[in-house]
């Protein structure tokens, strides 16, 4: 029963900041091995496995959103815009036509190591290309820690994606209009009937939302109307507090990307309104064309961003939570906090380092200052990943 001793947590879903905690994670030999199984103030009988002083332990980032599978690509179509290079016939697809298996899967190797190295200890993937393409992401992390939540892209074979599905962890699906109703339907249905996660981009641009409008009517409510209830929703950049009130009321949970959304130049999120309205969004990195696998990069980004644009002043502890509690929630997954019966995913961020030592407020300092290089050890299921 590996225990950890730390003298500063960020600990529960309210990250608050503890002194002295004992974390006692499940043994390999039991049935549940590497979660927490006490987190506690007071000394355990069984022996400190290892003690972390000076140094801050939290939970692992968890990103909610990416597309690994480009990452070969890298800053590709710089200033074009977002269907140019992420749309069916874009960039992107292009590259993947000529690149071969085993460079496709080097580059998705190297993003997952820069996750790692970034104290990302979970990510959800929309993996595109159906059934070969989710082939590829179980084949990239096949032998490594990380925690993957694969989201396959259905094909027009009803049996290729009821094969995605099968070996997936759901359905991530570009857009509402990329299939019919009926389409839509059957799709909602199959995942459903297999308790598998359904997400989907909505609201990205402000040119969806008006087409849809004047041709196929609202986009939101399409989804909602043909998917039932989808587990969450990538973007609603150009959401209005309505839709956004009527998200919350259905409980449907959502990712947001700044700085993906940023690089395409199709607006910014409107993260403020969000957690007025009682939603709690997850933070994803999106596409590694356009970003890096970064969530110290995306939480500055986002809380800068709402300033500027949104004119909101954003809590920095809420941020921080949309970076690891909330993408746990909304991916329903129990990681990116520290309490009983969640993953033994934690990081330790080094407070001393120059960059954010003086800082006012721990909260600021990690969003707005902390980067990569202070994250010192990364542990996954109780386990020290070494290899990064
Ligand atoms: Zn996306």
């Amino acid at each position: 029963m590996p225990v950890f001793f730390a003298e500063k947590a960020l600990v529960g879903s309210d990250l608050n900041l503890r002194e002295n905690v004992y974390i006692i994670t499940t043994s390999d030999f039991s049935d549940f091995p590497g979660l927490i199984k006490k987190v506690t103030e007071e000394k355990p009988e069984t022996p400190v496995s290892e003690e972390f002083y000076d140094i801050l332990l939290m939970p692992g980032f968890v990103n909610a959103h990416t597309h690994i599978g480009d990452s070969v690509a890298k800053d590709l179509g710089y200033g074009a815009e977002l269907e140019d290079i992420v749309g069916p016939q874009g960039l992107k697809f292009k590259v993947f036509e000529k690149i071969d298996r085993k460079d496709l899967v080097e580059g998705m190797r190297d993003t997952v190591f820069e996750m790692l190295a970034s104290g990302i200890t979970t990510f959800a993937d929309f993996r595109e290309s159906g059934f070969f393409g989710l082939e590829l992401l179980k084949e990239t992390v096949k032998d490594l820690p990380i925690k993957t939540v694969a989201l396959g892209r259905p094909s027009n074979s009803l049996e290729d994606s009821v094969k995605v599905l099968d070996m997936g962890d759901g359905f991530g699906l570009p857009s509402v209009y990329q299939y019919s109703k009926g389409e839509l339907q059957t799709l909602s249905k199959v995942c459903l009937n297999k308790g598998k996660l359904l997400a989907i981009h909505v609201l990205e641009t402000r040119d969806n939302s008006s087409n849809s409008k004047a041709a196929l009517g609202d986009e939101l409510k399409q989804v909602l109307r043909f998917l039932k209830k989808p587990s969450f929703l990538v973007h609603l950049t150009h959401a209005n507090p309505d839709q956004l009130r009527r998200v919350a009321e259905l409980g449907i949970g959502v990712v947001c990307c700044p700085r993906g959304n940023a690089y395409f130049g199709v607006g910014f999120p409107p993260v403020a309104e969000m957690l007025e309205a009682g939603i709690k969004p997850g933070l994803g990195t999106d596409n590694v064309i356009s970003c890096s696998a970064n969530m110290f990069s995306e939480t500055e980004f986002l809380i800068r961003g709402s300033r500027l644009f949104e004119k909101k002043v954003l809590d920095p502890k809420e941020v921080l939570k949309m970076a690891t509690v909330y993408g746990g929630t909304v991916l329903r997954r129990d990681v990116g906090v520290i309490r009983e019966g969640a993953g033994a995913d934690f990081i330790l961020i080094d407070l001393k380092a120059p960059n954010i030592k003086h800082s006012s407020d721990i909260y600021r300092g990690l969003t707005l200052r902390a980067s990569p290089k202070n994250v010192k050890q990364v542990f996954i299921s109780g386990r020290e990943v070494k290899d990064f």
